[in-house]
C-alpha cells in the first residue's frame, strides 16, 4: 500500500545521500547522543550523580586544587563505566566513511574515544588515518595533561587512587597528571576550537548527529557552517536549536541513521 510518510521519508533520505556524496568538504559534529546506543552514561541529571556530588562540584580546576584524590577517584569510576563500552554502527560507519574519501572532519563533544576507537578498527592494519581521527572539543577520559609542564599523553592504564601520593605524575616533570577533559569554568583549547571553526566556514555540507547543540562553543560550528552556506543535515530522535537552521532532520537514533545516510558494507541504504 502507498505510505505517503514513508516515501517522504525515503525521498528526504535519498536527498541526503546524494547532498552528502557530493559535498567536498564535511563536517560531522557529534554529541552524547551519537554513544547512547553504545551504553555511554550521559553523567547528567540522576546518572551524573556519585556519592551525591554533582559533575558541576567534581569537573572543575577549583576542586581539583582542593582535592585531586576525590576528582581522580570520580574519574576512575567514569573511565571503568565508558572504558567497557564499545563503538556502534554509527562510529563505525563515520569511521569507514572518513577513511574511504577525502575532506571529512569529525568534531566530537564526547569525552568517551569512541570515535577513535571506530577509526583504529576502520583502519585494520594500516595505522589509523589523521583523516578518522576526530577533533575531540572537549578532550578524553583516556588522556592526561600535566599541571606543570602541560604535556599530553594518552593513559588508559586504571588510576590508584589510595592516597594523594598514588595519583599519577608527570614522566617528565614530576607535577601532578590531570584528565585531559575541559572543566567547568575552563575555555576549549583555542587551537581545537579553532581548528573545527575553520572548517565548518569553508565545508559544503555539515552533518550533526546527536546533539541538542546548545553547548556553545561547540555548538558555533554547526551555525558557522550553515551560515556559510553549507546543507546541514541533523539526525536526533528529537528537535533541537539547530532544527529551524536544518535543511533535513532526520529523527531517528545515530545507530540507525547515520550508517543508511553513508552506506558502505551490509548497510544498504532505503529499500
Ligand atoms: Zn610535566
Amino acid at each position: 500500500m502507498f505510505d505517503p510518510e514513508r516515501k517522504a521519508e525515503s525521498l528526504a533520505m535519498d536527498r541526503v545521500r546524494r547532498s552528502l556524496a557530493e559535498a567536498e568538504r564535511v563536517v560531522v559534529l557529534t554529541g552524547a547522543g551519537v554513544s547512547v546506543e553504545s551504553g555511554v552514561p550521559t553523567f547528567r541529571g540522576e546518572e551524573g550523580l556519585w556519592r551525591s556530588h554533582r559533575p558541576e562540584q567534581l569537573a572543575t580546576p577549583a576542586a581539583f586544587a582542593r582535592d585531586p584524590r576525590l576528582v581522580w577517584e570520580w574519574y576512575a569510576w567514569r573511565r571503568e563505566r565508558v572504558g567497557g563500552c564499545r563503538p556502534n554502527a554509527a562510529h563505525r560507519a563515520l569511521a569507514r566513511w572518513a577513511l574511504s574519501r577525502p575532506g571529512v572532519l569529525i568534531v566530537t563533544q564526547n569525552v568517551d574515544g569512541l570515535h577513535g576507537d571506530a577509526a583504529i578498527e576502520a583502519a585494520g592494519d594500516r595505522a589509523p588515518e589523521t583523516a578518522a581521527w576526530p577533533i575531540e572539543l572537549h578532550g578524553s577520559l583516556f588522556r592526561v595533561r600535566c599541571t606543570g609542564c602541560g604535556e599530553r599523553r594518552p593513559h588508559v592504564a586504571p588510576i590508584d587512587t589510595g592516597s594523594r601520593a598514588s595519583l599519577p605524575r608527570c614522566p617528565d616533570c614530576g607535577a601532578l597528571l590531570r584528565p585531559d577533559v575541559v572543566w567547568f569554568g575552563e575555555p576549549l583549547e583555542d587551537r581545537t576550537i579553532g581548528r573545527a571553526l575553520a572548517a565548518a566556514r569553508g565545508c559544503d555540507a555539515c552533518l550533526v548527529v546527536g546533539t541538542s547543540a546548545i553547548v556553545h562553543p561547540a555548538a558555533s560550528v554547526a551555525v558557522e557552517a550553515a551560515h556559510g552556506g553549507a546543507v546541514l543535515v541533523e539526525v536526533n530522535p528529537d528537535p533541537t536549536p539547530l532544527s529551524p537552521l536544518a535543511g533535513v532532520s532526520l529523527r531517528a537514533t545515530a545507530a540507525t541513521a547515520v550508517p543508511r545516510l553513508l552506506g558502505g558494507p551490509n548497510e544498504a541504504g532505503p529499500a
